[in-house]
């Protein structure tokens, strides 16, 4: 599954503005982790049900010590390498710009590889709207212009219908039953390379080699000890540049991209930086992608003085940044000295088992109306809610469906005690469980 769209355009356009508006919902996990939302140039945002990756560009190419026209060219370069569908945008209240007219240049480029959209922001009245026709002689995209105020977030909507008609919807139903793909994940330098390698050179038993692009994660058959997975990794996807920011930003894209398409992700600490606020961001888009998730530790080794209680404590600091996530399962590892490395592959595939695994609906009725018979959900405005019956969905994802008579009065805690009391009776470790409530 690959759903991610980027923002390109000249800078105050208001490509930030849009992207804060797609991504905005999540602020709550984002916020509290100080330093992540101001420099985030990617994030999480959703539309009819269908999930996708938004990339600012703008936010990141800022021209610095390139020649000007080198980072537009960069800029495009990296919407069209990592992005599905691209949004160009530009401002129809300023009207054409001499540099609209060189991303318009080099996006032709491009044109009919990816879908691009041109975008005429700040179309807050309608008399801007109609003004926006002048945009038509870029001669970028499918020949129409979505005129919309970012601001506002009119014609919002249309632009996302269209968008979205492009992704693949991450609840459809189960096809077919495949082997695990599990993807390794992190910030640089954190032993990804060394994890893989350790991986599939040691065992040798790689069978067959998927091929990947340049641009895609690398996917590799792997079969030792009883385990067989398909390999997800993007180690060796090192971008030659020169520029150094882009080491760090192209490396977290990889990551977005490979666990875009895996079902578990070993998301990779390095023990002796402890969390940070890229990490934070990963493991906050993987639990929004609905991916399972396990926390390696690694570089144990390098940590000295370890006492009964370390693992406990780094433990607790993890969870803590990550709430409201707390489900992964966190392993401390050394790829260097092999240090529960099996551990860490086995988890990952339990993991996977239980992230599709099915209930039976009779077990899960058995369970859960006890668990709601004791204590049921408290009255909003006077109204009771009754809860009938559950019954988890035929989807890639645990989700468990409620039907009762009032879906829209069940409270946040309520779905909470629901979600803690369903992780307690059935093993859903490393996975992000849904709950909806439906009208019976
Ligand atoms: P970026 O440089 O392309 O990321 O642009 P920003 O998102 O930072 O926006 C530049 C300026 O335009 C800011 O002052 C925004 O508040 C403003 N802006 C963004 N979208 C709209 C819009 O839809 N209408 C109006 N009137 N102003 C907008
Ligand atoms: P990547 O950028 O995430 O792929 O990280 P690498 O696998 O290239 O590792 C970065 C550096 O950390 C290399 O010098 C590795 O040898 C080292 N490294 C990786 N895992 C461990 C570990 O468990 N312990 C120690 N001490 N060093 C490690």
């Amino acid at each position: 599954m690959k759903n991610t769209i980027a923002i390109v355009g000249r800078p105050n356009v208001g490509k930030s503005t849009l992207f804060n508006r797609l991504v905005g919902h999540r602020k709550a996990i984002m916020d509290n982790q100080s330093g992540v939302t101001r420099d985030r140039h990617y994030g999480y945002g959703e539309w009819i049900g269908k999930h996708f990756t938004v990339i600012d560009t703008g936010g990141y190419v800022h021209g610095s010590d390139d020649v000007f026209e080198e980072g537009i060219r960069r800029q495009v370069k990296l919407a069209i390498d990592e992005a599905d569908v691209v949004l160009f945008m530009v401002d129809v209240d300023a009207g054409m710009h001499g540099l609209d007219e060189e991303f318009a240049n080099v996006l032709r480029r491009y044109q009919g590889k990816k879908p691009i959209y041109l975008v005429g922001n700040k179309a807050d009245t309608n008399a801007r709207a109609h003004a926006a026709g002048e945009f038509y002689a870029l001669g970028v995209g499918d020949g129409d212009i979505f005129t919309i105020s970012s601001q506002s977030g009119s014609g919002t909507g249309d632009l996302l219908d269209a968008v979205v008609s492009h992704f693949e919807d991450p609840w459809e139903e189960v096809t077919e039953t495949e082997l695990p793909k599990i993807a390794v994940v992190g910030r640089p330098n954190v032993g990804k390379s060394s994890l893989v390698n350790l991986l599939l050179g040691e065992e040798r038993t790689i069978v067959t080699d998927i091929a990947g692009t340049t641009r895609d994660a690398i996917k590799t058959r792997y079969n030792a000890f009883g385990n067989e997975f398909i390999l997800i990794d993007t180690a060796g996807l090192r971008r030659k540049t020169k520029v150094k920011e882009d080491i760090e930003f192209y490396s977290v894209l990889r990551s977005i991209r490979a666990m875009e398409e895996s079902d578990v992700c070993i998301v990779m600490l390095d023990a002796t930086r402890g969390v940070e606020a890229q990490d934070v961001n990963i493991i906050a888009l993987a639990d929004k992608n609905r991916k399972g998730i396990v926390i390696l530790v690694n570089k144990w080794d390098l940590v000295e003085d370890k006492e009964t209680n370390t693992t406990k404590k780094i433990e607790e600091q993890i969870y803590e940044k990550i709430a409201p996530i707390a489900y992964p399962p966190i392993i401390f590892t050394s790829v260097l000295t092999k240090q529960r490395v099996h551990k860490a592959i086995e988890t990952a595939i339990t993991v996977y088992e239980n992230k599709t695994k099915k209930i039976p609906t009779s077990q899960l009725n058995e369970v859960m109306l006890r668990v709601i018979e004791e204590h049921q959900p408290p009255s909003t405005k006077g109204k009771m809610v009754r809860i009938k019956y559950v019954t988890q969905l035929p989807t890639h994802n645990p989700v468990f469906a409620f039907f009762c008579n009032l879906p829209q009065y069940v409270s946040e805690s309520y779905t909470r005690y629901l979600e803690n009391r369903l992780r307690e009776n059935f093993d859903f470790g490393g996975v992000p469980i849904g709950i909806i409530f439906r009208k019976k």
